[in-house]
């Protein structure tokens, strides 16, 4: 079929026969089509169409045969549709979404082909349905994530954090695991990724946030003299939810937990809507609460942003610790504490694995350090042996 702007077609002409390779889809822009496929040799009418519906798109997007004859009942105008056109649209489209559409119509291009007693005419489209099961795995796996939550299979384990100067532990950072009783461990790498697409992140950062608040309690209880705080990571739709540090501050009374003592770490990747961001953390230190700007370097770094933000912590992103060696490394950390101090911020170093990192952070000023070295993700009771040794 030519390319053409639009296509007319007289009554009684075809469009195109079952069994022809598909090149194009088309929208009717007025007249009427039949659809009819091949039954014991006889046309069987499946259906008519007529205009502002599409024709023709089914084989486009899964490469398959022509599975009806088109044959127009009036005359009518096409808008011719390329492949490409739709190709590229569903290739963008969230895999899920995709998977759920291929299989809508391999189960219609089935049933038509039990129908019609025809062999069903469907590709073996070998990519799609790796594709297929990769979108299907990440079904699965968000439903159990969400029984996780229910069974409460998901834990928080608490990341030290050592002011440097004193050595003293002032503080953890709540590290969500999850173990899934097939799959050993998943990281929150990717099970975080992974509720983020959906609104599925919201009960999960509400798991998390009641997990921080319920050890804290008990530190409290356990270890009233100590009083460290507790960072907690949040995510891009938790912080699009306006009632978002209002749901914080609920959870934190239910637990008895004072304000000063939660610390919310905002991903630097995230601080693109300024505006947001702002709100946030005005609402936050209404309420006696900080944050951080969490892997500091990684995301856009936008400094123009960042002098508007009053964000209490830089945490400074593993990968610039990690090379402390390199001179040219060294100078953007020194730089970044220098210009953390003007603004009145604290830095965290995340990623410290070596005395030698730490002893040179502590030349530079850095005031807190988080990494291996200081210490492992804990559990609760690991944290409150750590605090009360
Ligand atoms: P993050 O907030 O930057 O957390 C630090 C990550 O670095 C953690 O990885 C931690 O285990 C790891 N880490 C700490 N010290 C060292 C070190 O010395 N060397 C090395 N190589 N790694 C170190 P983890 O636990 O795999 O978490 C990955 C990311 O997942 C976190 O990065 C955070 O962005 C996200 N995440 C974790 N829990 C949650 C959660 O409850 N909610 C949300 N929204 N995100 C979470
Ligand atoms: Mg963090
Ligand atoms: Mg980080």
């Amino acid at each position: 079929m030519p390319t053409a702007y639009r296509i007319e077609l007289e009554a009684g002409e075809v469009l195109f026969r079952e069994g022809d390779a598909p090149t194009t889809a088309f929208l009717i822009e007025s007249g009427t089509l039949r659809i009819t496929a091949e039954r014991d040799g006889a046309p069987m009418r499946l259906g008519d169409l007529s205009a502002g519906a599409l024709v023709g798109e089914m084989a486009v997007l899964d490469d398959s045969h022509r599975s009806a004859t088109v044959t127009a009942v009036s005359a009518c105008v096409l808008t011719p549709i390329d492949r490409a056109q739709f190709a590229e649209r569903l290739q963008a489209a969230d895999p899920v979404v995709r998977a759920l559409l291929l299989s809508q119509l391999s189960r219609y291009r089935t049933a038509l082909a039990t129908f019609t007693g025809n062999d069903p005419m469907v590709a073996a489209a070998a990519a799609g349905d790796a594709e297929s099961a990769h979108a299907l795995d990440k079904i699965r796996l968000e439903s159990q994530l969400r029984s996780a939550m229910e069974n409460r299979e998901l834990e928080i384990r608490l990341q030290p954090i050592q002011h440097i100067a004193s050595g003293r532990l002032a503080g953890f950072e709540a590290l969500t695991r999850w173990t899934h009783p097939e799959r050993g461990v998943v990281s929150p790498a990717d099970f975080i990724a992974l509720a983020e697409e959906t609104s599925l992140i919201v009960p999960v950062g509400e798991y998390v946030l009641r997990e921080v608040c319920i050890a804290l309690r008990r530190i409290g209880e356990e270890a009233p003299h100590t009083r460290p705080f507790i960072a907690f990571n949040v995510s891009g739709r938790q912080v699009g939810d306006s009632e978002y540090v209002a749901r914080v501050l609920a959870q934190m009374r239910a637990h008895a937990v004072a304000p000063a003592q939660l610390k919310i770490e905002i991903t630097e990747s995230l601080v693109l809507d300024y505006s947001q961001i702002a709100t946030l953390i005005e609402r936050a230190h209404t309420a006696g609460m900080q944050v951080a700007l969490d892997d500091f370097g990684t995301g856009y770094s936008n400094l123009g942003h960042l002098h508007k933000l009053a964000f209490d912590t830089i945490k400074i992103d593993q990968g610039f610790i990690r090379q402390l060696d390199d001179p040219r490394c060294l100078a953007i950390v020194r730089a970044v504490i220098g210009m953390a101090g003007a603004l009145g911020c604290d830095v965290v170093a995340e990623g410290v694995e070596t005395p030698e990192h730490l002893a040179q952070l502590k030349i530079l000023g850095c005031q807190y350090a988080q990494g291996w070295l200081i210490g492992k993700p804990l559990t609760v009771d690991d944290a409150l042996a750590a605090l009360t040794r």
